[in-house]
């Protein structure tokens, strides 16, 4: 196995455990997981970092309602590169040199000073996942959740990012099923209005844990449309849950 962590690979600094989360297309629910995880985390008493490297579609600053703030008047336990452009339209012609010295300033100056760090990659393993992977030493990322939707397209995207991650050395922790069935609003049952399955099949298949289900949850659309915490608001829901539970697994 070969490992994409360059010969001046750091330790970040003041971070305990580093958890990438990754998925093979874009609209699969892998920022929303970022910031569940994160809260759950936070939530479970842990000191949690975000740094969002996803330029294509940078939605963590408005789904922990920082939209519009600049990298001097955040929490600075929030990194967006998303906080670094002049305007939204700057995404598309940053090119690979720049976004992948941006990242490596990111990783290598910040003193994060918290337990676990949570980094948000753009979909599919693109320059930033190197850049990512070529600037931390392997030993210093805890491990990869890979999030994908039942339907088998999702999947097959994965299954490559599953073989980018093998790859690259970086340890897997499981796949985790989004949208998978829907939380009615008005009685909170949970129907199966589109194929299940595909990512628990996936994760057998690839000999990885499965890390659960979590269902459409209008509440968490709109929970992240608002900036607001959908764990505290809706502790009780099935998509809670697995947030919940993610934490044990890490
Ligand atoms: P990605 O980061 O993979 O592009 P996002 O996390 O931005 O995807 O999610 C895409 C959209 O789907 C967002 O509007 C988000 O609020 C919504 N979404 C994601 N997961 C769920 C879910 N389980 N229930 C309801 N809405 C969801």
């Amino acid at each position: 196995m070969t490992s994409a962590a360059g010969p001046n690979a750091t330790i970040l600094e003041g971070v305990g455990q580093t958890v990438l989360v990754l998925s093979g297309k874009g609209g699969v629910g892998k920022s929303t997981v970022t910031v569940q995880l994160a809260s759950a985390l936070r939530a479970a008493g842990h000191s949690v970092g975000v740094l969002d490297i996803d330029l294509c579609g940078p939605s963590i600053p408005r789904m922990l309602g920082l939209e519009g703030r600049d990298v001097l008047t955040t929490p600075q336990s929030v990194i967006s590169l998303a906080f670094f452009l002049d305007s939204k339209s700057d995404a598309v012609i940053w090119r690979g040199p720049k976004k992948n010295a941006m990242i490596k300033q990111l990783l290598t100056s910040i003193m994060w000073n918290v337990d676990y760090l949570i980094i948000d990659t753009p979909p599919g393993t693109s320059d930033e996942h190197i850049s990512v992977m070529e600037n931390l030493r392997s030993a210093a990322v805890l491990g990869a959740v890979v999030v994908t939707t039942p339907q088998m397209m999702a999947v097959g995207d994965v299954a490559r990012e599953l073989t980018f991650c093998r790859r690259t050395g970086i340890n897997i922790l499981g796949v985790l099923e989004n949208m998978a069935g829907f939380v009615c609003p008005n009685c909170s049952e949970c129907s199966n209005i589109l194929a299940t399955g595909g990512g628990e099949q996936l994760a057998v298949k690839a000999g990885v844990q499965f890390l659960g289900r979590v269902p459409i949850d209008p509440m968490l659309a709109l929970c992240s449309e608002k900036g607001e915490n959908y764990l505290v608001k809706c502790s009780s829901s099935p998509a809670a849950a697995t947030f919940q539970a993610l934490v044990t697994t890490l």
